[in-house]
Order: C-alpha cells, then sequence, then structure tokens
C-alpha cells in the first residue's frame, strides 16, 4: 500500500500539514523535538486506531485544541484505494471515516491500512516486562484480524468481571450463591481465551521463521534467533483452540483454592510470555544491547513480511530513529532488505550521514522544522 497524500489537523505538533510522499523511501530529517515521531505516528494511528508512545489519546491532539484529525489517500493493490481519517476529541469518542462514510467501531477501521512502526520503545518488547510483549502481539495480530479484536474485548470484560467476583470472595464481600457463579465465568474466560492463545501461537510461529532469517541477515550470518510462546498453563505444541480450552479450564479448576484466597485470575493469555533466544541463550537476560536491538528489528522486518503474506500486499514501514543504533554493516543491510520488499517506508534521522550516494538519490527528503515539513 502506498499513502499518495497525508494531511494532519492539529495532531501533536502540526497545526495543519499537507504532503505527497514518495512511493519508496521517505525520509524525515531534522532536529530534535521537531516533529519528526509524530509524523511517523501519526500513520501509526490511523492503521492501528492507537499510539503505542501515548497513554491516552488526547495526548495527540495539538495543545488547546478541540480535536485532532489524520486524513490519508492511501493506494491498495488488493482492495480499492481508500481514503481514511481519524478524529481524535477531547470531549467525544473517537471516529473515523471511510471515503467519507462515518464509523464508530474501529474493530472495522483497523486493518484497512497497515502499518509497521519500529521506535526505540520497541526495544522493551526484548526486555521489558512480559506485558510489553503481550501488548505487541495484541496490537500486531488486530491488524490483520477483526475476529482477534472481538475476542481481546470479550476477554477482558470476562478476566474483568472475574476478578472483581475472586476478590469478593477474598475479602468475603460475595453473596452466599457467588461462588457457583464462578463456573460460568470460567467458560467464558476459555472460550475467548483459547481462540487468543491460538492465534498467538500461529502468529509467532510464523513471526519466527521469518524473524530467524532476517536477523541472519542483519547479522551478517553469525547470530541466530530462535522465538518462543510461553503459555501460563501446560499445552502440546499442535494444540488448537477446542483443546486449548480444555486445558485452561483444568488449568483453572486447579488453582481456584489460590484464586479464591488471592483475589486474582491466576492462570490464561493475561499472564502468558514469549521468550527470545540468541544463540541459544534468553537474549533479555544475557543479549547485549547492540543484540537486543538487532532482534527487535528483526522482529519487526518480519512482521512486515508477515503482513504482506496475510493481506497481499506489502505494509507502510514507518522506521523512527533507527540508524543511530547501526553499525554501517547493519545499515546496509536493513536498506538492502526495505528496498527489496517494496514497501513504502518513512524513516526518521536527525542527518543525513548514514546514508549512501545511491540510497540518497532514490529517497524523497523532507527537512522537518517545528511542525513544518519542507520537501528538500
Ligand atoms: P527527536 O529527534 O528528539 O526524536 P522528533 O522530531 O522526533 O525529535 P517529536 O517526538 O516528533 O520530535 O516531538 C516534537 C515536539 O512535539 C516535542 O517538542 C513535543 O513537545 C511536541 N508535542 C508533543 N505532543 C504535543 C501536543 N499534543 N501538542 C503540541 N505539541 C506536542
Ligand atoms: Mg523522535
Amino acid at each position: 500500500m502506498q499513502v499518495k497524500q497525508l494531511r494532519l489537523e492539529n495532531f501533536r505538533n502540526y497545526g495543519a500539514l499537507t504532503i505527497e510522499p514518495g512511493a519508496e523511501l521517505n525520509v524525515f530529517v531534522g532536529r530534535n523535538a521537531q516533529g519528526k515521531s509524530n509524523l511517523l505516528e501519526s500513520l501509526y494511528v490511523l492503521a492501528t486506531s492507537k499510539s503505542t508512545r501515548a497513554a491516552k489519546d488526547t495526548e495527540l491532539i495539538r495543545f488547546d485544541q478541540p480535536f485532532a484529525r489524520v486524513t490519508a489517500e492511501v493506494l491498495r493493490e488488493r482492495n480499492s484505494d481508500i481514503q481514511i481519517a481519524l478524529t481524535l476529541s477531547q470531549t467525544e469518542k473517537k471516529a473515523a471515516r471511510i471515503n467519507g462514510v462515518r464509523h464508530t467501531r474501529l474493530a472495522e477501521v483497523i486493518g484497512q491500512v497497515n502499518a509497521v512502526l519500529f521506535d526505540s520503545g520497541d526495544l522493551e518488547i526484548i526486555r521489558g516486562e512480559p506485558s510489553v510483549r503481550r501488548r505487541f502481539l495484541d496490537l500486531e495480530i488486530a491488524q490483520t484480524s477483526p475476529r482477534y479484536v472481538h475476542a481481546l474485548g470479550a476477554f477482558r470484560k470476562a478476566l474483568e468481571q472475574r476478578n472483581r467476583l475472586l476478590r469478593d470472595l477474598r475479602d468475603g464481600r460475595a453473596g452466599r450463591d457467588a461462588r457457583s457463579s464462578l463456573p460460568a465465568w470460567n467458560v467464558q474466560l476459555a472460550q475467548h481465551g483459547a481462540l487468543l492463545v491460538e492465534r498467538r501461537r500461529r502468529f509467532l510461529e510464523r513471526l519466527a521463521q521469518l524473524a530467524a532469517g532476517v536477523h541472519r541477515t542483519l547479522s551478517d550470518e553469525r547470530d541466530t534467533l530462535e522465538i518462543a510462546y510461553v503459555p501460563s498453563f501446560a499445552l502440546d505444541e499442535a494444540a488448537e483452540a477446542p483443546a486449548i480450552r480444555e486445558r485452561f479450564l483444568d488449568a483453572l479448576a486447579s488453582v481456584e483454592g489460590e484464586e479464591t484466597a488471592r483475589g486474582t485470575t491466576l492462570r490464561g493469555p493475561q499472564r502468558d510470555d514469549v521468550a527470545f533466544c540468541v544463540n541459544g541463550q534468553d537474549c533479555r537476560l544475557y543479549g547485549s544491547q547492540g543484540q537486543q536491538r538487532t532482534v527487535a528489528l528483526s522482529l519487526k522486518l518480519a512482521e512486515r513480511q508477515l503482513i504482506e503474506e496475510i493481506v497481499g500486499e506489502p505494509p507502510l514501514l514507518l522506521l523512527d530513529d533507527v540508524l543511530s543504533d547501526l553499525d554501517d554493516a547493519r545499515r546496509r543491510h536493513l536498506f538492502d532488505l526495505t528496498a527489496r520488499a517494496g514497501s513504502q517506508t518513512f524513516l526518521s534521522c536527525t542527518n543525513l550521514r548514514a546514508f549512501s550516494k545511491g540510497v540518497l538519490e532514490r529517497a524523497t527528503i523532507y527537512a522537518v522544522t517545528a511542525g513544518e515539513v519542507s520537501r528538500q
């Protein structure tokens, strides 16, 4: 897919901006705090309806403004071209327009445009808490599966209510027949949770294969990467949703006493994790800074390929400030990989020194200064 035109209104430090990016590599160069990351973020928000940086949507709205809007004209190979606009408001629910038609159900909007973002926060996928890895999986799978978005919403609701019940049981606040409603919650949780686990494992299995290939290339054929899903209850490798549901129910039954004592749900996808091993060692614990960075980048480039496989065309590739972390060989491999992939790429950096003449010649270059963008 290709963004023909991008328009920002009151998004972060942009007042009004319209650009028509090039079909291949677009480079946004500027000093710190000028709006480079904000611009890449706007495209990611348009694709996923969420930012990875902002805790609240209202942070995306320009200071003292009532709303922010991101609008893009996108050429798609597999589907008809689309105009998509996302509006974030201080007072109303966020809403999107697709070719002028208003949608408030964001599940219908997510995935109309696909994007893969790599930014410095992605290092946390490797070395952060398990919740960061689960969030990564949820966001990525949601992009290509409305069913996953639905199951995730239903699972969270069931989990919240089950946890409330467990807390009430722990604190002696629950009514006499409260405990007898627990099995019904278990069934709800296991039904939606099994689908989440099945999809996450399937996604990760394919992602792991692709990431291993990218990682070999980026590390000059030196390092091997293995990725594994780590469920919170015992599971056969090949288990599908119905079998996972049964194991999940067994696991919940086996910890019921502990759960009511602690007042929280102790098994399920909300406790699962992902392990990254480089040359046989857990990269989270033993990886060097450079190895962790390379794993994170491999993951994102693999994800780009995976989305292409699923959707049938490459997603937008958003590379925020990635060059400063890489040595010359890795940079060269990165440019080779992205050029061959045929993705429209948006890359931010603070200067152009890292680029070879060949790469600069085929790139569209923009200077970013205080929320203004000018073509070079
Ligand atoms: P760096 O090279 O340091 O990464 P950058 O060009 O990527 O810089 P951005 O992260 O895009 O910088 O942010 C640019 C500016 O946007 C910051 O100075 C920040 O104060 C401003 N900013 C962030 N959110 C808002 C907002 N809601 N309204 C107005 N300005 C904002
Ligand atoms: Mg930045």
